[in-house]
């Protein structure tokens, strides 16, 4: 997030954890409102996937995970706007599903196809601890959650895609 420290804007974009890393592997934690550590971590959040949004021309969501963090964080810069979602739940999931051909910065470079739910609702809290929540979200926007709240969870598209392989071939 862009603010101003003694007159300059200042951002803190933090190196992507890429997979191989164990930080991708730990389930994050909720955020505590009464600590305040984790609001860095939120900033920075938001300033990464602004700084590889600027350099790459592309980047919908970045989990935190993905910078390092603990926290149940994820940034988003997409059709539901630019904001930082704090302790980010599902709390509906359509029970159609569809595959989409999956990609992650954590994953430079690869292309799996996952299923994902059709549809789902999504809640979450902003900086001032306020809950909004997003009914029913088209499938761009529903499979993009998913994808980030999956790796608050340690789960990476792969795992997805390997499961998904392992029951075809045991439906075959
Ligand atoms: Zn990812």
């Amino acid at each position: 997030m862009l603010r101003r420290i003694e007159g300059r804007v200042e951002m803190t974009v933090r190196e992507v954890v890429l997979i191989g890393d164990t930080r991708l592997r730990q389930t994050a934690q909720a955020v505590d409102f009464a600590a305040h550590d984790w609001r860095q971590d939120a900033m920075d959040l938001a300033d990464t996937l602004a700084d590889l949004k600027a350099r790459l021309g592309f980047g919908r969501g970045l989990a935190g995970p993905q910078i390092g963090s603990c926290w149940r964080l994820i940034a988003f810069d997409c059709h539901l706007g630019t904001f930082v979602a704090i302790n980010p739940r599902i709390t509906w999931r359509s029970s159609e599903t569809f595959s989409v051909l999956d990609d992650c910065f954590s994953i430079p470079g690869r292309k799996v196809p996952v299923m994902r739910s059709r549809s789902i609702t999504f809640e979450y809290l902003d900086f001032d601890g306020q809950a909004h929540v997003f009914e029913r979200l088209e499938p761009d926007l529903a499979e993009l959650v998913q994808h980030e709240v999956d790796h608050l969870d340690g789960i990476l598209m792969v795992d997805r895609a390997r499961a998904e392989t392992l029951e075809h071939r045991a439906r075959s």
